[in-house]
């Protein structure tokens, strides 16, 4: 759809949904957010987070709409009790990104939100394939690309093109994420080192400790390596979950109890998945499915909204977008935005 239009949309939706009985209607009991990077300046990174004035917005918009923001352990327990006196919202980071401390945190301390962040092992010890940071760099820093797994060359010497090309491969990616590793002679052509990304972008093992103790946060788990978990055997897939959980749960000397689906899309986690993530031992478990929580409640696959923009976000959290979707596809969230 047009992006003008699309936006238009998006802004008469939330406005109309704001309306009383709109909201009775159709927004839900509770609703998990997502984010990634908050970023100071986004279109230098290529407009791949959330900026710090959009994430603090949607903070406040939630504070004023009358949404309590809790922490992931309060909102579950109010859904189990059937706790119908207020509407509860969560805030999740995936990740483990160092600007959810050095830009997110002091937002979140002002507003006094609890949230949690997911954590996959390979961040931390700096061994993660984080594809996504390095298509980032190969754009940012070179004006002509060739990426031969995709048989396509881009000449970008702007943002706004580099901001379309990068988009174009990320999607390919998604489309199948087996294609991740078809990357790296790309990335080690063009001398970029995914460890050196790790190192640059996400906390360390000393940063993660410190955060853990914060009286706000919670930490959650990411998976080892962070893999699209469907494309794994059975055992490869189990150990991701169970051995991240180990990882993070002698790192902090906390128990860790909640977990988030690499990618969190249909085509990186299922229903095999869901089981996974029960039997390993996790009291719940989040997609990237953009939906709110209603009445019925999957513990083991958690919609989560993600925040695009100012007027996408209210429309979302009006829940008429989520209504008319489920009016056009029966039963099927969608993951638009939300790609990492
Ligand atoms: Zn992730």
């Amino acid at each position: 759809m047009n992006p003008v239009l699309k936006s238009c949309l998006f802004y008469g939706a939330g406005r109309v949904g704001q309306l009383p009985g709109f909201r009775t209607l159709f927004a839900g009991r509770a609703v998990i957010i997502v984010h990634h990077e908050i970023q100071r300046d986004c279109p230098s990174e290529l407009m791949t987070g959330a900026s710090v004035s959009l994430f603090e917005y949607s903070i406040k918009w939630l504070q004023r709409e009358g949404w309590s923001i809790v922490s992931l352990d309060k909102c579950l327990q109010k859904l189990a009790t059937n706790d119908r006196s207020r509407r509860y919202a969560v805030l999740t980071f995936d990740d483990g990104y160092r600007d959810n401390v050095s830009v997110a945190l002091p937002v979140l301390e002002r507003n006094n939100a609890p949230f949690m962040m997911y954590v996959p092992t390979g961040a931390p010890t700096r061994s993660m394939q984080s594809w996504w940071l390095g298509l980032r760099k190969l754009f940012l820093s070179r004006d002509k690309i060739t990426i031969d797994a995709l048989g396509r060359q881009f000449h970008c010497s702007t943002i706004r093109s580099k901001i379309s090309a990068f988009d174009e491969v990320r999607r390919w990616v998604h489309q199948d994420y087996r294609r991740s590793a078809m990357l790296a002679p790309t990335f080690k052509q063009n001398g970029i080192s995914l460890s050196a990304l790790n190192d640059e972008y996400f906390l360390d093992e000393r940063e993660l400790r410190k955060l853990a103790c914060h009286p706000l946060a919670s930490i959650g788990g990411h998976t080892t390596s962070h893999p699209a978990l469907a494309t794994l055997d059975n055992s490869s897939a189990r150990a991701e979950l169970a051995d991240n959980r180990s990882y993070l749960e002698n790192l902090l000397q906390l128990p860790i109890r909640h977990v988030a689906y690499p990618f969190g899309t249909e085509r990186a986690c299922g229903r095999r998945e869901e089981r996974l993530a029960n039997e390993v031992g996790f009291q719940s478990a989040v997609t990237t499915r953009q939906e709110q929580l209603h009445d019925k409640v999957n513990y083991f696959a958690l919609p989560r909204i993600g925040v695009n923009s100012r007027s996408d976000f209210r429309a979302r959290m009006s829940g008429i977008v989520e209504a008319a979707q489920a009016l056009r596809k029966p039963k099927q969230g969608t993951t638009s935005g939300v790609l990492t």
